[in-house]
């Protein structure tokens, strides 16, 4: 039997990258593993999988640590707003390499971060180095799109999800219990 904890990718532009994490975060904590949960940009608490998780006992954790979110286009963003968003995302991967290193966890989520490495908020070369130097026994899925050749090459397992349709090509905006 492997023993070895797994490297977990989900990228692409469809829909499912953060909830397929969350599939397996339940998965996880029906087998007994304990669970942390990270978000990078995202920030508040008006999503229902903060609402679900809570509902699921000591098991698992979720910590929201985001600025909330920063548009695609790097060029959109102002050099202020960059920053605040940068003094964020450092304190979280602080808190991220701390949590690694604590070996508490049988799995972590570190959700968006793909993104927070597109944007320059984190170094891909200090994820690499986090990855190569994990606990052994720890899984690690990272979400978010645009995932770096870097970490896709580290990865066991990466998942590019495609968009085929979307429903807010219609005009639907964001619906409570689907998207958030
Ligand atoms: P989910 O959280 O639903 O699994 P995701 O993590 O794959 O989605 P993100 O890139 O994190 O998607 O996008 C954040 C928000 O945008 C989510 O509410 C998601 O449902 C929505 N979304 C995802 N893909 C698309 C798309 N192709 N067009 C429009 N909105 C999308
Ligand atoms: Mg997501």
């Amino acid at each position: 039997m492997e023993d070895r904890g797994l490297i977990l990718v989900n990228t692409g532009n469809g829909k499912g990258k953060t909830t397929a994490a969350l599939g397996v975060v339940l998965r996880a904590v029906g087998q007994g593993l304990k669970v942390l949960i990270l978000q990078f940009i995202k920030s508040g608490n008006g999503y229902g999988e903060l609402k679900g998780l809570e509902l699921l006992g000591d098991s698992v954790e979720i910590r929201s640590m985001g600025k909330g979110f920063i548009y695609y286009k790097k060029n959109d963003v102002t050099a202020e707003t960059l920053a605040v968003h940068k003094h964020a995302a450092q304190e979280a991967w602080h808190m991220l390499i701390d949590e690694v290193n604590s070996d508490q966890w049988d799995l972590i989520v570190m959700d968006e971060i793909n993104n927070a490495v597109n944007y320059e908020l984190i170094d891909v070369n200090d994820v690499v180095t986090m990855l190569k130097n994990k606990p052994r026994r720890l899984h690690v899925i990272l979400s978010g799109r645009y995932a770096k050749d870097e970490i896709i090459e580290l990865a066991d397992t990466v998942t590019e999800m495609k968009v085929v349709k979307h429903a807010y090509q219609q005009g639907i905006k964001a619906v409570k219990g689907i998207e958030f």
